[in-house]
């Protein structure tokens, strides 16, 4: 080892989901939207004044701000906005999880929880989903230097009904409890609404699942203005402008667009459901989910094998191995022709 090496911040990254690019490919694997964003962004993308790019954006993100603030009837100071939720998630740790009692999320959860935490050297703690793979609410009700869950959970797409929710955030009235909603317009319920009730909730959601728009980076949390105020401070102790001119515009007209928002959600979850239906048929089981994806596991085909075989139909799905998630695939619910092709395959292959 080299002298210097004594002083790096050594840490294990997060695995991104892996981005293949095959023209004839059916892309499952990290619950995009099949869908374009709303049509007001292609129009503000060829709109855009590229003279002004010499100039820095706003770094309020005055725009961006307001336009999600009106959308979900805030004030523009209970509204924080960031580079995808991963960002936004990342400051929120950074700002809130100061203490030297551990924090506390699901032990099968999103997986950039514990890096981060590792990052920043915060104690955890990961009580274990319940066999269902529910989260227990009681495991939260303990001493802890802060809460963090996705709602609904990922990979399990399981949500927690809102009472629970509530129940967690007003036991906890000594810690930040973040509610991670990068699922929730697929069917499930906000926690927005106790944002009245609770100073020491802050929801965090994004615009690369529901909006369409996982490559422009946008993600956004809602508190009271205190938490938003703290999390302001230690976003400009780090890099003031976080988004770029186009993110702001491009952000705003989807926001604006309630419309296309509701039909494409609604698009997704019908076809969700149609692939449910379609999966019990063929032998697989799982939690009802209320995300933009299914995590199932096969009666009798091991997953592992199953999603190698996908693999080489250029069909990608997610797979978790090891531990309890070792016989479950995630699988990103697509276009109803997307679903139905990998239906037909997997009826095919199940037969043999
Ligand atoms: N939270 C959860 C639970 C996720 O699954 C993801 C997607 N990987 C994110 C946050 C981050 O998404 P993004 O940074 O694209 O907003």
């Amino acid at each position: 080892m080299k002298n210097w090496e004594a002083n790096v911040r050594r840490v294990t990254p997060y695995t991104p989901g892996e981005q293949p690019n095959q023209p004839d490919m059916i892309k499952l694997n990290t619950n995009e939207n099949p869908y374009p964003p709303a049509p007001g962004v292609a129009k503000v993308l060829k709109e855009m004044d590229t003279d002004a790019m010499r100039l820095y954006p706003d770094p309020t993100a005055g725009e961006l701000v307001s336009a999600i603030a009106e959308n979900y009837g805030l004030e523009k100071d209970q509204v924080f906005v960031g580079v995808g939720s991963d960002d936004v998630l990342a400051m929120s740790f950074l700002t809130f999880f100061n203490s030297d009692r551990p924090i506390l999320f699901p032990d099968i959860t999103y997986s950039f929880y514990d890096v981060w935490a590792d990052l920043f050297r915060i104690p955890y703690e990961r009580p274990a989903l319940d066999e269902d793979f529910h989260i227990r609410k009681e495991d939260y009700f303990r001493e802890n230097g802060g809460i963090v869950f996705p709602n609904p959970n990922a990979p399990t797409g399981v949500e927690l009904p809102l009472a629970d929710v509530e129940e967690i955030v007003s036991r906890n009235r000594d810690v930040v409890v973040i509610v991670d909603e990068a699922y929730v317009d697929f069917g499930a319920q906000s926690a927005l609404p106790l944002l009245k009730k609770y100073d020491n909730l802050l929801v965090v959601q994004t615009f690369s699942k529901s909006r369409s728009m996982a490559g422009m980076r946008i993600g956004f949390a809602c508190g009271s203005p205190e938490l938003i105020r703290y999390l302001n401070d230690a976003k400009y102790s780090f890099n003031s402008y976080t988004m770029d001119r186009t993110a702001l515009a491009a952000g705003a007209a989807a926001v604006k667009d309630r419309e296309y928002f509701e039909d494409t959600c609604n698009k997704i979850i019908e076809t969700r459901e149609w692939t449910k239906r379609e999966l019990k048929a063929l032998g697989f089981s799982f939690e009802d989910s209320k995300a933009n994806f299914i995590f199932a596991t096969h009666e009798t085909c091991p997953a592992a094998e199953l999603f190698g075989a996908l693999r080489e139909k250029h069909i990608y799905v997610r797979y978790f191995p090891g531990g309890r998630t070792d016989n479950f695939l995630r699988i990103t619910i697509g276009t109803r022709e997307e679903m139905k092709k990998f239906v037909m395959f997997l009826k095919e292959y199940l037969k043999r």
